[in-house]
């Protein structure tokens, strides 16, 4: 039996967490690929899909799709943005970096800065890290909370659950104008992303990915995958499903990312745009002035 792109979109949907474990989810697993080479023919056919897919959704000008990455560090979250979005054409997806928030927006509510840059409609949006962070990096560091400046009465034990409310509230409300949000974690195990470390502090061409914060946050890898858990069990939805990417093997990771971005369109039966049929009578009119330019 054949994989097609659906079976490898399903194998990893989370779209009710309320049972998600993420040891059920192997970082390793390749499903029944046995190689790069393999794949290959898979990935290359999903972004010729991808591609046109695209092409679809920009003329139609309805729906926009939202892609949140989130994962630990060196999952190949860049990487794998870099070689899904390699065949789509630029004017009509935008990727957005969330890094530590500056002065500016710890000036606001948490959503603020996500909330500004949500897709337009015929668009695809991508977040290389998200208002995920606020219960995962926030949640592991507590003092991160304190730099936010919430007043006081309002940070209580409750805080975790009423930040997974409001944000499956505002995914919720996303889904109903027509924003489409599909969520990734790329599942690296801690002893891939040693390799991976190592790699960058070997090779030249790789120091400049260094960072000696990524070493830190290694130590805290336990409260991360609880983190990470929490999060997912509270915020898996079917309109906004979560998918736990294996990404120990580059190749895999892009060919599932691939493969839930096609799926995800597929579902939506994109059409071009029919042409009025006031408009159609002009065509001979137009047809027949460009024969008889000079
Ligand atoms: P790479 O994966 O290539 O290293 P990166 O996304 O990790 O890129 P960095 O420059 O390392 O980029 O910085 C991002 C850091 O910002 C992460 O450690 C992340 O946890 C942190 N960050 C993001 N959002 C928040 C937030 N709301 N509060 C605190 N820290 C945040
Ligand atoms: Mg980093």
């Amino acid at each position: 039996m054949s994989i097609t792109l659906k079976d490898l979109s399903e194998r990893y949907c989370v779209c009710d967490g309320k049972k998600f474990r993420l040891k059920d989810f192997e970082a390793d697993d390749t499903w029944k690929l046995e190689s790069k080479d393999e794949a290959a023919k898979l990935l290359e056919h999903s972004l010729d899909k991808l591609a046109e897919l695209q092409g679809r959704l920009y003329a139609q000008n309805e729906w926009a799709l939202l892609l949140i990455f989130q994962a630990m560090d060196a999952a190949g979250k860049d990487g794998t943005i870099k070689h899904v979005m390699s065949g789509v054409n630029p004017q009509g997806c935008e990727v957005f970096s969330f890094k530590a928030p500056s002065a500016e927006e710890l000036d606001h509510d948490f959503l603020w800065r996500t909330m500004k840059n949500l897709p337009e409609r015929g668009r695809i949006g991508i977040f290389n890290r998200s208002y995920y962070e606020e219960t995962l990096v926030v949640r592991v560091h507590k003092e991160f909370l304190t730099k936010q400046k919430l007043p006081e009465k309002l940070v209580t034990k409750n805080i975790w659950r009423e930040r997974f409310e409001d944000i499956s509230s505002v995914e919720r409300y996303m889904g109903r104008n027509g924003i489409i949000v599909r969520k990734f974690f790329l599942n690296v195990s801690r002893e891939e992303q040693k390799e991976r470390f190592m790699k960058r502090l070997d090779e030249p061409k790789k120091n400049w990915k260094f960072s000696a914060a990524d070493i830190r946050e290694r130590q805290c890898w336990p409260q991360y995958m609880e983190a990470y858990e929490d999060t997912i069990r509270h915020t898996a939805t079917e309109q906004a499903p979560w998918y736990v990417v294996p990404a120990d093997h580059k190749w895999f990771t892009r060919l599932v990312v691939a493969s839930v971005i096609v799926d995800t369109l597929e579902s939506l039966k994109l059409k071009f745009p029919d042409v009025a049929p006031e408009v159609r009578k002009e065509f001979a009119a137009a047809r027949a002035a460009l024969k008889n330019e000079k």
